[in-house]
């Protein structure tokens, strides 16, 4: 059997934190334990927030923590024509429409519905409305306008055409487990996601796009990832299904959270691997500090 492959995906946009370093580490005791591949991806796809020097500080503090990692490293921003192809497979199939409103005009559509409604609109599962216009809907010649017209927009994969495509149910071994328990055998749900964008006029995809072809296109079998990613795998699932790649098995870990428990983030002082090393706390102590053995 060829060895499993396993991988470590941050992206640029920060300085890596201790959430970091407990997914780096799970996913290389993993790889290790069953003689397994580790690689590293850089998720730089958003150009606007990623920089290189993040960049060069991943290098830095995972080799720091005592990592090491398959070269080369495969970057998104070098693979745009991989995205465009599964994007191309995705629109022959019929699954995809462009939207055109602004993230304003979308909040303001949802405060609309409300109102009408008299009820919530629905949210997906990090709390983002479900997209509420009807660009589904538009008049071919009007979309036709609104290209011409050379304004933003967002290719949305139709759900329920998507949904219908692939017919049965999808679900994912899952290893770890989801914030509500979820493990072994769990039942996708990508409806809850509504017409996810799978990429913008001015951006070649959409995390949900890349990380499923990036995963197929590295032949990635175990996904070891923090648990805030656990509903996305919905997503992942359909995407594979939709464009016949194979789905690994998923391994969604704990997260790490600061004193007030709330989810760390990238600019968090005091839970920052650069910062911890700046104050002298020595690489061996990481585990311990993060719960590994
Ligand atoms: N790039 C994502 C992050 O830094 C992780 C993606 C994944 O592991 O699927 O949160």
């Amino acid at each position: 059997m060829p060895p499993a492959v396993f991988r470590f995906a941050p992206s640029p946009n920060g300085y890596l934190h201790l959430g970091h370093a407990l997914s780096a580490l799970l996913n290389a005791d993993r790889a290790r334990a069953v003689g397994g591949r580790l690689l590293l991806r850089i998720e730089d796809i958003d150009q606007t927030r990623c920089r290189p020097d993040y960049e060069e500080a991943i290098y830095e503090d995972l080799a720091w923590l005592g990592l090491s990692w398959e070269m080369p490293v495969r970057r998104q921003s070098e693979h745009f024509a991989d995205y465009a192809v599964a994007l191309d497979r995705l629109d022959a199939m019929g699954l995809l429409y462009r939207s055109f409103e602004s993230r304003g005009e979308i909040a303001a559509l949802v405060t609309e519905r409300e109102a009408r409604d008299g009820r919530p609109w629905p949210r997906d599962p990090d709390g983002a409305p479900l997209y509420p216009g009807d660009a589904k809907a538009m008049s071919p010649a009007e979309r036709v306008r609104l290209i011409a017209s050379g304004g933003s927009y967002a290719l949305r994969l139709d759900m329920a055409k998507a949904l219908a495509h692939v017919g049965g149910a999808l679900t994912w071994t899952e290893t770890g487990e989801g914030p509500g328990g979820q493990t072994g055998t769990v039942a996708a749900d990508p409806a809850a996601w509504g017409d996810v964008v799978l990429a913008r006029k001015d951006s070649p995809a959409s995390y949900h796009l890349a990380v499923t072809v990036d995963d197929a296109a590295q032949g990635v079998t175990d996904v070891v990832r923090g648990q805030d990613l656990f509903h996305a795998t919905s997503v992942h699932r359909l995407l594979q299904a939709l464009l016949g790649l194979p789905a690994p098995r998923y391994h969604h870990h704990r997260l790490i959270r600061d004193a007030d428990g709330r989810k760390l983030s990238k600019s968090g002082k005091s839970t920052g691997l650069r910062d911890l090393r700046a104050d002298g706390l020595p690489a061996a102590k990481i585990r311990a500090v993060i719960g590994l053995d």
